[in-house]
């Protein structure tokens, strides 16, 4: 239980950098809120104000989707050629690398993940993500399809027109992209909220979409939270299209605002209660770090975490031995601090009701391994927690705890891991681990989850379509397929002239 808190620092290190940009991006210009009001984004090091951002609010809903409607509407961007949006998105993604790591300084700062993880994994990615869906833009295209008369039958793949897209705090730049990527390939506007936690690297990466030759009114971002700013997008009578990644119970609100107001297409990308199999065939040292990977990386909070490590009985004992130290040697602290782990959680609800869920494990009778408690006596820092004996019944293993608290329980075979790891309402992901190919191929037809990652996890290149099954979400997003949730398709039927 004793968790070394050495790596904490008491005094934070400086980010070194200063912020820029804290209005509502609108029609190509910063500008403030029409209430004028403003609120802070914190430091999860400390607690401490960062910097005070404008507050957006219905109002600034409307002025921003009506710039988005007047620059679908009449241009230039859908009129522009594919290719020359696909410069644009190409511009930007240089500008990103450029300013790498000016934007990765704001990501931590404002979310309290490792600074190595945001500068070397998630911004490369992003730009990547950009050049990938640059790539599409001229290649969006429709088909000729054969018909019983004399007709010459096309379908024509035309944008949607405004995109609202509401995104969480956990990844902030990278749903940014994976909302704003697939969208301006196709030609779409977009009216985009950021969450209320992680307002700040979406308004430096709109500045540099527009530096890379973005006119004005395409990508408007607003800042604010979600019962005010997004919900009026979500009921917004000229958003064309909803995307949403968050909640599964704001999920369900998003969707019924948009069933009230225009009837406007959903997708959703919600919560996820993962399971991640160590088959009995394992190599169990590299299970064990592939499954505490899976549950800690980006401090827990990921909508795809493995969450319930089931392990074969076989190999239970010396994984959890081999679990527990791994957990215990996890080195937590200023995220700005090289080789950190992991930072502290996003904000103090999100900490105080994943220490709760610490409690409920406990109470409920399942056994705590190692950490359960705060780390340091500021900010947000949780010691790295590992549960064994843990059962399906208990709220631990069925809620979505989004911190680093890693369950593990205890199966015997394959049809009965299968039963215990698709009984719960999500969907979103799995992992399976195993050397034997008809075992990969059992688990991997029979899991029920949009994402199945065998002997690997948290693989996310710009191809691959994530979503989720059942209660994680509708559609996906990513890839040929994220191109989907933002088209219509128009069939044109002509008569051939000399029939
Ligand atoms: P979390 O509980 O982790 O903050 P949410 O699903 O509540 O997750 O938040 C994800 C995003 O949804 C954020 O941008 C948030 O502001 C927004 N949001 C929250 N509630 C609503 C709502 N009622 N209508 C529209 N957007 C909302």
């Amino acid at each position: 239980r004793n968790h070394s808190t050495a790596a904490v620092l008491e005094e934070p290190i400086s980010p070194g950098v200063s912020v820029n940009y804290t209005q509502l991006m609108i029609n190509g210009k910063f500008v403030d809120a029409a209430s004028g009001k403003t609120f802070p984004t914190l430091d999860p090091r400390t607690g401490e104000v960062i910097a005070h951002v404008a507050e957006g609010d219905a109002e600034d809903v409307n002025r921003a989707v009506s710039a988005a409607r007047k620059a679908f509407d009449e241009g230039p961007w859908p009129k522009m050629t594919a290719y020359e949006r696909s410069m644009v998105l190409l511009r930007f993604a240089d500008l990103l690398e450029k300013h790498n790591d000016e934007i990765a300084t704001l990501e931590t700062w404002d979310n309290g993940k490792p600074f190595e993880q945001a500068a070397k994994i998630e911004l490369p990615m992003i730009a990547r993500l950009f050049r990938y869906y640059a790539g599409w833009a001229d290649k969006i295209h429709g088909l000729t399809v054969p018909a019983d008369g004399p007709y010459h039958i096309q379908t024509l793949h035309e944008p949607i027109g405004v995109a609202g897209q509401i995104i969480p705090w956990n990844f902030p730049l990278l749903m940014f992209a994976w909302k704003i990527g697939p969208a301006l390939a196709c030609g779409n506007t977009v009216v985009l909220k950021t969450a209320e936690q992680t307002p700040l690297s979406a308004l430096y990466a709109t500045k540099l979409l527009h530096e890379a030759g973005l006119p004005e009114g395409v990508v408007n971002v607003i800042s604010g939270f979600g019962p005010t700013a997004g919900a009026a997008l979500a009921r917004h009578m000229d958003v064309d299209k909803l995307a949403f990644t968050g909640s599964t119970e704001t999920g369900k609100v998003i969707l019924e605002l948009a069933a009230k107001s225009n009837l406007k297409p959903v997708t959703l990308e919600l919560g996820g209660k993962s399971p991640f199999i160590v088959c009995e065939d394992a190599d169990v040292d590299q299970a064990v770090e592939l499954a505490h990977f899976a549950l800690f990386f980006n401090q827990g909070q990921c909508c795809c975490s493995g969450s319930r490590t089931y392990v074969h009985e076989s190999v239970y004992d010396e994984f959890l031995e081999k679990a527990k130290a791994r957990a215990l040697k996890r080195i937590v602290g200023d995220p700005f601090k090289k080789g950190i782990e992991q930072g502290p959680q996003i904000d103090n609800k999100q900490f105080e009701k994943i220490l709760k869920y610490i409690r409920s494990g406990i109470e409920s009778g399942a056994t705590l391994e190692t950490g359960g408690e705060r780390l340091g006596s500021k900010g947000y820092y949780i010691q790295p927690t590992v549960f064994s004996n843990v059962k399906e019944d208990m709220v631990i293993a069925q809620d979505e705890i989004f911190g680093p608290v890693q369950s593990i329980l205890k199966f015997k075979d394959l049809d009965e891991v299968i039963q215990r790891a698709n009984n719960t309402r999500y969907g979103l992901a799995a992992g399976v681990f195993t050397k034997n190919i008809d075992t990969a191929n059992t688990l991997t037809r029979a899991l029920r989850a949009g994402t199945v990652w065998v002997n690997c996890f948290d693989v996310f290149d710009a191809g691959i379509p994530f979503g989720g099954y059942k209660m994680s979400g509708i559609g996906r997003e990513k890839g040929e397929y994220g191109l989907k949730n933002y088209l219509q398709v128009k069939a044109v039927v002509t008569p051939l002239k000399n029939a």
